[in-house]
């Protein structure tokens, strides 16, 4: 029999040393569960730690020395979830990686169903979140809305309602790892590179302790990077626009020189003028502003920098960035 196959569980954590030991504990008794019900693999539970502030490091340490199978990563600072998925990615040795939240809101009990799918061939088995857990009325509205322009304006299918909770096989992972985009949208990312997908339903929990590192601002952000970093379509908008406005504008124009020309011109108009300029400064400026993200984005894609550095890896301190 050849050797059973690893897999790598993957969560970034941030500020969650009162959730990492739930979590090690429920992936521990899963992974036995299973392999009593004759389905054996090796597991990797490889926690990265996101630059946090409070004790999760001891809590890191401690549960590696009570499981051998729990790894750790620690990042110079704080990164952000989409750096340190790259980095768990990068560290990940498992013939397959489940990505998943460190705070319990995504539930253990999936993982085996998404294994199977694995099994059976598929390269991509996300979770499709059946409700949204606790959320504010705002927040949901605006995470559909945002799905909806998104979905509009850009080639790659980017799925509703399913988030960072999925399986990727390693070929998937390496395609994953093979964008080194510094302003990362992974979910996005996902639905780019493709391969055979599978959905499994899950019922997202709350919390379990501690609160959403992620506000309204933050989200607000990430959209923006989603948006830019998968189209272009608002700078073509806003040719659309600006084309739009200079053809009326011509029309108006052969009218009021006609107008003038036969029938004289009583100044006056001032009304309108300060509208027509205020109105077309507001677009202009709209049109620069969008001009300015895009330009942003190159400006930092070209510094070409790491997404993330390693503090220690086990606790042995890593001294290139690899
Ligand atoms: N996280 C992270 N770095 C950050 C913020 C969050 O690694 O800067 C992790 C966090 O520990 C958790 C996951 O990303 O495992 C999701 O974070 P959170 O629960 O705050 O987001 P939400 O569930 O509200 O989307
Ligand atoms: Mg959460």
């Amino acid at each position: 029999m050849s050797s059973p196959r690893l897999i790598t569980i993957l969560a970034p954590a941030y500020k969650e040393a009162g959730n990492l030991p739930r979590l090690i504990e429920a992936l521990g008794s899963m992974a036995d569960a299973m392999a009593e019900a004759g389905e054996i693999y090796e597991w990797e539970f490889l926690i990265v730690n996101d630059g946090s502030s409070d004790d999760t490091v001891t809590v890191l340490k401690g549960l590696r020395e009570k499981d051998s199978r729990v790894n750790y990563l620690n990042l110079s600072r704080n990164f952000g979830k989409e750096g340190a998925l790259l980095a768990g990615m990068d560290y990940a040795k498992g013939d397959c990686v489940v990505i998943m939240d460190a705070d319990m809101q995504h539930p253990v009990s999936a993982i085996p169903k998404m294994i199977r799918e694995w099994e059976k061939g598929y390269d991509d088995v996300y979770g499709i979140r059946l409700s949204r857990g606790k959320e504010s009325w705002l927040r949901r509205r605006l995470s559909g809305l945002y799905y909806d322009i998104l979905q509009r304006t850009t080639r790659v299918n980017v799925l509703r309602n399913v988030g960072d909770f999925r399986l990727l096989s390693r070929r998937a992972v390496d395609a994953m790892r093979s964008m080194r985009e510094s302003q990362r949208y992974t979910k996005g990312l996902y639905c780019l590179i493709g391969y055979s997908k599978k959905g499994v339903e899950f019922e997202t929990a709350n919390r379990a302790e501690g609160r959403s590192s992620f506000s309204l601002a933050g989200l607000l952000s990430l959209g923006i990077d989603g948006i830019t970093g998968f189209t272009i379509a608002p700078l073509r908008i806003a040719s659309v626009i600006g084309l739009f406005v200079s053809v009326v504008a011509f029309v108006y124009l052969v009218f009021v020189l006609t107008k003038t020309v036969f029938f004289g011109e009583e100044v006056r108009g001032y009304p309108t003028l300060l509208c027509v300029m205020l109105f077309l400064g507001g677009c202009q400026l709209l049109a620069l502003g969008i001009i300015g993200e895009y330009i942003g984005r190159i400006f930092n894609e070209t510094k070409g920098r790491p997404v993330y550095f390693v503090d220690d890896y086990n606790g042995d301190k890593v001294t290139s960035d690899m």
